[in-house]
């Protein structure tokens, strides 16, 4: 018998990546030339025309932040006009320009690329380190994608996947990997939460484990609510602590800002582990004189703490959201799961303890959870049965939900909600439309993910055409749509005369996306 193919889970995180693969019945969190298991999602344009990936590039992004982009993942799928593009793009160093259908690309050394492509070298990254530590080609892979990603955003991450020469053979999502890796192959029945505090967003995923069954039971998400908050906060202190020092003000100087967002950064990280910091600063601002100024700067844990407590607050509002979508109470949960970097804060910590009344499992690396619980799906898929130990069992069967409400724009540009959020997926749904006016041949949909009322107000995934329609009198030719979501949680549409039982031919065109000769281009192209 053939040797199952290998495949890989890759956690492709916002700011860091990490890659990991099952063998011997053991999960391998795999790491670099230079040992490091965690990647910068970073991507850096050098002035000789090469390019840099993942910590050589995190490098780069303090010497020459325009041709280094970050958080490519914040920016993948969205429409430009999109609030996250225009917040990024005020707030980034590099160049975001509008491309053709509204799509965002960035712009470095006069060469522009899509998102997909920038994400995709990353994950070429994390393909290349795992060769190298496996000797051999890898070409299958499970890419996780957080819980609350469109559909669009999860096509252009499986786009990015094959811009990297993966195959992935499944998108799962961040929590639901999480709680692989906690519960796989530990025969547990328990309702478990994921607290996922990372740089730029925070979810919480209420998940019920029976033995190898993981379902999703609720999901919620603040996607402006991260590490990045404290930095800011930090950052604004020590503005405030240079005022009180020199008795100039800095606020509208955005480079002295940067710096200090920097540097409050490492503050921040070194008071998880230490009590006290102290940092200088040198020469960020200049008085009247011409005299450089510098900032000498120290805080302790507990002051920092009393700070932020808000910020960590904040991620409780978004837990009793999901807790009560699950019917339940914060200290009915079996047991708490923490994912992201943010979660290694001590405040962090003690305060999501005070919450569920009970301490949170710290057994597996917060970094490297999801890309553990991605390599344990990858095996199952592709040997059927893996447990730590290396025993046989079942493969785990994953209950997940969709995140958003899916619809489609009625006349009045309401939202008709055809898929509500938190659905276990794959599901479907059908609604039939019908003709308006005498001989129509063609019928567009409009169609949606979101919550609200207003249709326009949700993100548009993109429109259906139904054309060819049989000529008949208005209101005759009743066309019955069904929409689908898959395992991947993307969205599938199919349609029918109701009457003939003909399926109706559909064009789907994704909205802000690439047309399929652009897509041609770039994977001829490659990353
Ligand atoms: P992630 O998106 O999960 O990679 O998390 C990145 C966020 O975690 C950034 O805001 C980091 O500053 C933060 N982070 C990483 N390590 C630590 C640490 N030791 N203490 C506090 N925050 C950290």
């Amino acid at each position: 018998m053939a040797e199952p193919e290998r495949v890989i889970g890759i956690d492709l995180g916002t700011t860091n990546s990490c890659v990991a693969i099952v063998m011997n019945g053991a999960v391998h969190v795999i790491p670099d030339e230079m040992g490091a298991k965690i990647q910068a999602s970073m991507v850096s344009f050098l002035a000789d025309g090469s390019v840099v990936v993942g910590n050589e590039a995190r490098h780069e992004q303090i010497v020459d932040p325009l041709n280094t982009i970050y958080s490519a993942k914040r920016l993948i799928g969205r429409h430009y006009s999109s609030r996250e593009i225009k917040t990024a793009s005020q707030s980034f160093p590099y160049k975001i320009v509008k491309g053709k259908n509204n799509v965002p690309l960035v712009e470095v050394r006069g060469e522009r690329y899509g998102l997909p492509e920038i994400s995709g070298m990353v994950l070429r990254r994390m393909k290349d380190i795992a060769e190298r530590y496996l000797g051999g080609t890898v070409t299958k892979a499970v890419v996780t994608v957080p819980a609350n990603f469109s559909d669009t955003q999860r096509q252009m991450t499986k786009l990015a996947g094959q811009l990297a020469g993966l195959d992935v053979i499944r998108v799962i999502n961040e929590p639901t990997a999480a709680a692989l890796a906690y519960g796989y192959g530990r025969g547990l029945k328990a309702t478990i939460a994921i607290y996922d505090f990372g740089g730029g967003t925070f979810d919480i995923t209420v998940l019920q484990i029976r033995d190898q069954v993981f379902e999703v039971v609720s999901t919620a998400g603040d996607t402006y609510l991260g590490g990045d908050d404290f930095d800011t906060r930090l950052a604004r202190y020590m503005l405030h602590a240079f005022k009180h020092q020199h008795g100039l003000a800095l606020e509208g100087d955005a480079f002295a800002f940067s710096r200090l967002k920097h540097v409050a950064e490492k503050v921040k990280c070194e008071l998880s582990s230490k009590s006290r910091a102290v940092v200088n600063i040198s020469e960020l601002g200049v008085d009247e004189k011409g005299n450089h100024l510098d900032l000498k700067f120290q805080i302790d844990r507990d002051d920092f703490s009393e700070r932020c407590q808000d910020i960590v607050q904040r991620t409780f509002l978004v837990c009793d959201d999901a807790l009560s979508q699950a019917g339940m109470r914060a200290d009915s949960v079996d047991g708490v799961v923490l994912v992201g970097g943010t979660t290694r804060m001590p405040l962090v910590r003690h305060m999501v303890t005070e919450y569920f009344g009970r301490e949170a499992s710290t057994d597996i690396n917060p970094d490297e959870v999801v890309a553990i619980g991605a390599a344990i799906q990858g095996a199952a898929l592709e040997q059927d049965h893996f447990a730590p130990g290396g025993s046989r069992r079942p493969a785990p069967l994953l209950l997940d939900v969709t995140p958003m409400s899916l619809g489609v724009q009625t006349v009045s540009g309401y939202y008709d909600v055809l898929i509500h959020r938190n659905t276990s997926i794959p599901c479907e749904n059908s609604r039939t439309f019908t003709t308006g006016i005498e001989d129509q041949t063609s019928v567009r949909l409009q169609v949606y993910q979101g919550e609200s009322r207003v249709a326009a107000e949700n993100i548009k995934l993109g429109e259906v055409e139904l054309y060819g329609l049989r000529a008949a009198p208005r209101g005759q030719v009743e066309i019955e749509v069904t929409f689908e979501i898959d395992t991947d949680g993307l969205l599938i549409v199919s349609a029918k005369d109701r009457e003939t039982g003909v399926a109706q031919a559909a064009h789907i065109e994704v909205s802000a996306g690439y047309t399929a000769e652009e897509i041609a281009l770039m994977l001829e192209r490659g990353v």
